[in-house]
């Protein structure tokens, strides 16, 4: 049995980290060097996935521990720059793991595609036009994708509006797709395109726009969690978080840095499993806003035992089948690191990490302050900055963070003293 809890992970070398994790996979000698970067990525591969490729830039891809998620314990991989996100991840995992971990579910894998018909007289007649042939539209945007159909997915429903504008009206179809294990926007964006002449034919109008929406709201994870206010440091730190989360749910400038903290994670899972980091931050947003107002993608409450209970709801448009999930041989691999089998069960995962993320990011506000478990990874940024070698980064970091002092003029010092040989006297 797979334990996502390993006290020390941290202080582990790369090398017996990555042991410790693959183990239980069975990842061949190939697979290891390839995440250790020994074998380098193909460039061929890397040339066949964008335009005009000069080259590879690598980021890091890290292992958040602790997760449990529905009764079962995960390892988490996520790729980001950006230091203190897979510790914050692994650390809130480590508080919602005492009290069963995450619990999730997921709305169903329906994407919706949009069709922009134009210069139509009668929108409203046309409408019901559409409806009528709602069957020989599904049918038709179902032979263009037999294999998804054949999977128990495809096109199952339409919805139909008029938008007025200032100066026109124009109808907006929507086909709702259901695209089981893929992200989905090839698929969608296909039949779109294909069933649009017969749409002109019906409305006697004429088709613009065939795209796939990215407000994926019927697509929606959600998942919760129990922290133990003495694990979080008492009732005090508790209320605190309930309000910093007000804060943000009622504050769109706050709740925009909030939501930004929640998708440090989702965005770091998702592109580790090469999926589209845009298309999930681009719905993420819109669906925070649904009301309205741009609020909080989480929810955080007291709960009768005193405790806090979190919950966040987010459209998540992930696939494990298409796009680069299958053509990144990293990105394979994370999913094998996630031992996952269905899109689901990673739209569901992904939805525990924001939520655990958002923890983290509150408690420490609501604290001691973000800056200070900050300290030494940004000292050793800052001392890269400065020019530090390999060397001499450990040094820097550890005066710059005995005197409290994480400035990048006093780095900027401290590595020219210690490149003299004058740094602690030496
Ligand atoms: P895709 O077309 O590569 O793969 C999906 C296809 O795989 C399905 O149509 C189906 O025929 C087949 N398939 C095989 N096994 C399947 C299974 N178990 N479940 C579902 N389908 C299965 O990829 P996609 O997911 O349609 O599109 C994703 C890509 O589209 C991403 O790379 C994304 O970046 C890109 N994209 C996004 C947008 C947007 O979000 N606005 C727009 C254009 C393209």
């Amino acid at each position: 049995m797979l334990i996502s809890r390993v006290p020390g992970f941290f202080k582990l070398s790369v090398e017996e980290r990555l042991s410790l994790i693959t183990n239980k996979w069975n990842f061949n000698e190939e697979e290891k060097k390839l995440l250790l970067g020994l074998t380098p990525f193909p460039i061929k591969i890397a040339d066949s996935m964008i335009e005009n490729t000069v080259g590879l830039m690598p980021i890091p891809l890290g292992i958040a521990t602790n997760f449990k998620i529905n009764g079962e314990d995960r390892f988490i991989p996520m790729a980001t720059e950006e230091p203190s996100v897979v510790a914050a991840a692994s650390n809130a995992a480590k508080m919602a793991y005492e009290k069963g971990g995450f619990f999730t579910s997921l709305s169903g894998s329906i994407m919706r595609g949009q069709i922009q018909v134009l210069d139509i007289a009668d929108p409203y007649s046309a409408m019901a036009r559409i409806y009528e042939k709602k069957a020989e539209i599904l049918k038709r945007c179902n032979a263009k994708d037999p294999t998804l159909v054949s999977l128990g997915g495809g096109a199952i429903d339409i919805e139909v509006n008029v938008i007025k504008t200032s100066n026109q009206s124009m109808l907006i179809l929507h086909l709702l797709v259901d695209t089981r294990d893929a992200m989905g926007a090839n698929a969608v964006n296909t039949m779109a395109e294909a069933v649009a002449p017969f749409i002109e034919t019906i409305t006697s109008g004429r088709v613009a726009l065939r795209i796939i929406s990215n407000l994926a709201d019927r697509r929606i994870a959600r998942a919760r969690a129990v922290f133990s206010a003495k694990q979080l440091g008492g009732i005090e730190v508790v209320k605190n978080i309930v309000n910093a989360f007000e804060f943000a749910e009622f504050d769109p400038y706050r709740a925009v840095t909030h939501n930004k903290g929640i998708m440090n994670g989702i965005s770091a899972v998702v592109l580790a499993t090469g999926n589209d980091t845009r298309a999930v931050e681009a719905g993420a947003h819109a669906y925070a806003s649904i009301s309205g107002q741009y609020r909080s993608l989480t929810k955080w409450e007291i709960n009768e035992d005193g405790d806090l209970a979190g919950s966040i709801e987010i459209p998540m448009a992930v696939g494990i089948v298409g796009g680069a999930t299958k053509s990144h041989p990293v990105a394979r691999l994370a999913l094998k690191i996630l031992g996952i089998h269905t899109a689901e069960e990673l739209a569901e995962s992904i939805a525990t990490v924001g939520l655990a993320q958002n923890l983290a990011a509150m408690r420490a506000l609501a604290t001691e302050g973000i800056q200070k478990g900050h300290m030494a990874l940004h000292a050793r940024n800052l001392a890269m900055m400065a020019g530090a070698n390999e060397n001499e980064i450990d040094q820097i970091v550890q005066q710059a963070v005995k005197e409290q002092d994480v400035r990048y003029d006093r780095i900027l010092e401290l590595t020219k003293q210690l490149q003299k040989g004058v740094v602690n006297g030496k």
